[in-house]
């Protein structure tokens, strides 16, 4: 059996590694190392695999998301509606902007923003929302959209984990995770479902004057060269990591298709198990999903619910197979973010997600001899 890993990027790269060599190598003959041929390339590329008029390279998915923010025109005070269970660069950028985070409870089944707890959360002063596509899971965008609609609120979905991944409609439309709210985010990082090698990210939007404000942001606020019209950033996606991208891109749709074959099976292996919840597909889209694509699996979280979760992960560490904890304390228990108003009974699910997920290996070159060897490994602890 060949050696599990948590990801494995060396085992994909393999595969493609002469398309990415030499297209890097033409990046280094060319010179062109910051906004090349590449980097446009790759953004019209992107356009056109999501369906999006626009798409604006950045440097990395956090600032995707700060310069989104800025872009909207949010204002200090403003609060922003997120949620609590998932990686800090959300709530990070909204508190940098000095607009206020208020972070929400999440449903137990999809790991995403529960629309009890966003709908409770809103105030005079609530501005956006930032629906969080956990672990590739696509949040509940019909709800969010309802509620957007009769509050008037900016919609900017967080898509570091789940590009690729279709929602669809109760009307049987679908779009792509990222272009449905006002705002879409993601990032290029290595182990993220469309990851290059190093650094990047992306916003997209179908808002011909936010898009060309957003340009100007990522670039010192220039819309003229030498001409600063608004307080920007410097955020570029680089053209070697745009040229890895170009070449890794048209692959996307079968590495979605390979974590959702290693997802299938896992649920298999795990099912009808009192102690093991499996993850859920389908969030709002229910009805579709005997083939869902709603799902694109950047992590296969597990709910363990005997109490013996920190004991099955240190069992599976000593028996070679790599996992997770993703995420061990709930962003309103960070010391950066905790914040008087917050009260645990708001985060019923949260709390006791934090005791019983554990993320197993998944990746695009898992193969089912390993997969087999982690689910009896598991089954073996759990039913003893
Ligand atoms: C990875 C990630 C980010 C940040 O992306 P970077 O490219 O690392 O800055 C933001 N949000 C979520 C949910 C992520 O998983």
């Amino acid at each position: 059996m060949k050696k599990i890993q948590m990801v494995d990027l060396q085992g994909q790269y393999a595969k493609i590694q002469a398309q990415v060599d030499s297209r890097i190598s033409e990046v280094l003959k060319s010179a062109a190392y910051i906004n090349g041929p590449e980097v446009h390339e790759f953004q019209k590329n992107l356009e056109e695999y999501l369906n999006v008029k626009h798409v604006i390279p950045c440097a990395n998915g956090t600032d995707a998301l700060q310069i989104a923010m800025m872009g909207l025109g949010l204002q200090p005070g403003d609060e922003v509606i997120t949620a609590d269970f998932t990686f800090a660069a959300t709530v990070e950028v909204i508190a940098l902007l000095h607009l206020t985070p208020v972070l929400v409870d999440v449903e137990k089944d999809s790991f995403n923003m529960s629309i009890a707890a966003l709908k409770k959360a809103i105030t005079p002063k609530t501005k956006a929302i930032v629906p969080v596509h956990l672990f590739g899971q696509c949040a509940n965008m019909e709800a969010v959209l309802e509620v957007a609609k009769e509050y008037n609120l900016f919609v900017i979905e967080d898509t570091a984990q789940a590009i690729g991944a279709n929602y669809t409609f109760k009307n049987g439309t679908k779009k792509k995770a990222g272009t449905i709210g006002n705002i879409g985010t993601t990032s290029f990082f290595p182990s993220k479902n469309l990851g290059c090698y190093g650094d990047g990210g992306a916003i997209f939007t179908d808002d011909d004057a936010l898009a060309h404000t957003l340009r100007g942001m990522v670039n010192h606020g220039m819309y003229k060269r030498y001409y600063h019209d608004v307080v920007g950033v410097n955020s570029r996606l680089d053209s070697i990591q745009a040229a890895v991208l170009n070449v890794k891109l048209p692959l996307l749709d079968t590495y979605c298709d390979a974590r959702r074959a290693a997802a299938r099976y896992y649920n298999n292996g795990f099912k009808n198990n009192p102690n093991i919840t499996t993850p859920k597909m389908g969030n709002g889209c229910e009805f579709i999903c005997e083939n869902c694509d709603c799902h694109v699996f950047h992590q296969y979280t597990l709910q363990i619910t005997n109490g013996k979760r920190n004991e099955l992960h240190q069992h599976l560490l000593d028996n070679g197979i790599p996992n997770a904890i993703y995420y061990p304390v709930p962003l309103h228990s960070q010391k950066a973010y905790t914040d008087p108003r917050y009260k645990e009974a708001h985060f019923k699910v949260t709390n006791e997600l934090i005791d019983t997920v554990i993320s197993l290996p998944m990746h695009t070159e898992l193969d089912n001899e390993q997969q087999d060897f982690i689910i009896s490994t598991i089954l073996n602890f759990i039913n003893k």
